[in-house]
């Protein structure tokens, strides 16, 4: 469809203050945080397709009206919310249209006798938590990203909080939701604590990564607000194994601690820094709930780790953890800090069952410094722990060979095709969080195995004209 067009009708429907066309606005809207587009962007090269505009729809009727349109004309969109992305999930089709939620923001109602809150998609969850936390509850979800990202990013992307041992993931948390389907029509799922009336409809929106539909509106559980009892601890332990094996314990005893952290030693060393024997892993957790559930796990978790011989570190460690837990997103992303170094830096967080996850983590690393020449470090930590296995995010860090941004790319998939490769070969998941965008799609046919070719069909259903999000979680179906 042509440009100019496009833009009149959708300036007519949201008004033509919530469209921006200036090509600093629309990439700025698609601005992603993965490790090597941070390091092309300081380079000089945004490489990122450009979209024809950014818009703000005010309300679900607008989403509803502007679907509509682009869908009967067959424009791409790119639904967008926080914009905290790492995984190019709101990069664009060239000339599509970014529908960005975060001017539907606030909450609707909190509900205290049912302890459940509603609110627009686009509310930021650092603002609704902070609202919460005056009225004494809480949502329970604290990704680290708290400050960046918006509920219907959330929810489209299955994220998860570093809180989740105890609270689950946002699975556990999304109750109800309102969006808007490709063809304009706009669907509710009401708010009940469990049914069983067929498959759960909520699941068609959460890790869609905005494929499926447009999410307007969240209903989320709430939980009592309460720090004042939490238990802090930290410990020390020889090696990442131990650590592992010594969390096992503790979620198959049937110990809920709210935070579950191991760092490997690396971490340890680079990041952390704290003064500790070589090849110390180091253990957080915090206990949260009524204090005398928290006391009773506090000693059970304290009783696991003597068995471990685990160095007792008290509560300090896990102190500077919680107060420095998100300062990243002020200081470290879309910074040059790591570019003035000529390194790529970044994260990728995979999971896998107790028997397999100290395999893949032995694997990747064993790998990477055969294989990566100019590696600077590898290492990870175990942050959301099953009574079945755990998440692994790997952390790793190389100098650039090349500031071509295409040999910037290819440098960079040679990376994370190890870590994608070992995580399949022992049978883990290529994503425990963060969601497959349009980087980790590749390896998706792969991920599913017999089972993607029913991702296609929910697709067709779904968005028969194929306009959400192209690029996510689907391999065009000629390569796959
Ligand atoms: C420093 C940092 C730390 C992070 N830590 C965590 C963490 O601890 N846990 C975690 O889970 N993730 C984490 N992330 C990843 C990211 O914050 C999450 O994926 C988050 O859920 C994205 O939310 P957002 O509002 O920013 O969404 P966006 O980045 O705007 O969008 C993300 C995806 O959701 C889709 N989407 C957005 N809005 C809608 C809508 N209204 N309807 C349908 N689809 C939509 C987009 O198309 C895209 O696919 C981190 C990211 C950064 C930069």
């Amino acid at each position: 469809m042509e440009k100019e067009l496009l833009i009149k009708r959708l300036a007519e429907i949201v008004g033509e203050e919530h469209v921006a066309t200036e090509k600093e606005a629309v990439q700025d809207a698609a601005k992603d945080y993965i490790g090597y587009r941070q390091f092309q962007r300081h380079s000089g090269h945004n490489m990122v397709n450009l979209a024809s505009c950014v818009i703000r729809p005010q309300n679900t009727e607008q989403v509803s009206e502007v679907l509509k349109f682009l869908n009967e004309n067959k424009v791409d969109v790119t639904p967008r919310a926080g914009g905290s992305s790492v995984t190019m999930s709101i990069e664009p089709v060239e000339g599509g249209v970014i529908i960005d939620c975060s001017d539907m923001n606030g909450i609707i109602e909190v509900n205290e006798q049912d302890m459940y809150v509603t609110a627009k998609a686009g509310t930021p969850l650092d603002a609704m938590e902070k609202q919460l936390n005056e009225m004494g509850y809480t949502a329970g979800h604290f990704p680290q990203s708290l400050p960046l990202a918006s509920l219907g990013g959330l929810v489209a992307t299955r994220s998860i909080g570093q809180f989740s041992t105890l609270y689950g993931g946002i699975e556990d948390l999304l109750l109800a939701l309102e969006a808007v389907m490709p063809d304009g029509s706009i669907i509710r799922i009401k708010n009940v604590p469990r049914r069983s009336v067929g498959p759960d409809l909520k699941h068609l929106f959460l890790g869609s990564e905005g494929m499926t539909g447009y999410i307007t509106e969240v209903t989320m559980k709430i939980f009592k607000y309460r720090p004042e009892t939490w238990w802090m601890k930290a410990y020390g332990v020889q090696g990442m194994q131990t650590g592992l094996d010594l969390i096992q314990d503790i979620m198959q005893e049937g110990y809920k601690p709210a935070v579950v952290r191991l760092h490997d030693p690396v971490e340890v060393e680079n990041v952390i820094k704290i003064d500790a024997p070589k090849n110390t892993a180091l253990l957080l957790f915090i206990v949260d709930g009524p204090e005398k559930v928290v006391q009773a796990t506090g000693e059970g978790i304290d009783e696991i780790a003597k068995k471990y011989q685990a160095m007792d570190l008290g509560r300090k460690p896990v102190e500077h953890w919680f107060a420095t837990r998100n300062d990243v997103c002020y200081t470290y992303i879309d910074q040059p800090v790591y570019y003035n170094m000529g390194a790529v830096v970044d994260t990728c967080e995979i999971s896998a069952n107790w028997s397999q996850i100290g395999k893949i983590y032995n694997a990747v690393r064993g790998r990477m410094a055969k294989e990566i020449d100019n590696l600077y470090l590898v290492g990870g930590h175990s942050s959301h722990s099953y009574t079945t296995g755990t998440n692994l995010y790997f952390e790793f860090a190389y100098i650039a060979k090349d500031h071509d941004p295409q040999a910037v790319e290819d440098e960079y998939f040679k990376v994370l095709t190890i870590i994608m490769e070992e995580v399949l070969r022992y049978g883990g998941s290529i994503a425990h969080h963060h969601g497959s965008g349009k980087y980790r799609t590749r390896w998706m046919p792969k991920e599913h195995g017999s089972s993607y070719e029913l991702m296609y069909k929910i697709k067709d259903a779904l968005d028969p004209n194929g306009i959400m999000n192209k690029g996510v979680i689907l391999v065009d179906k000629e390569e796959a």
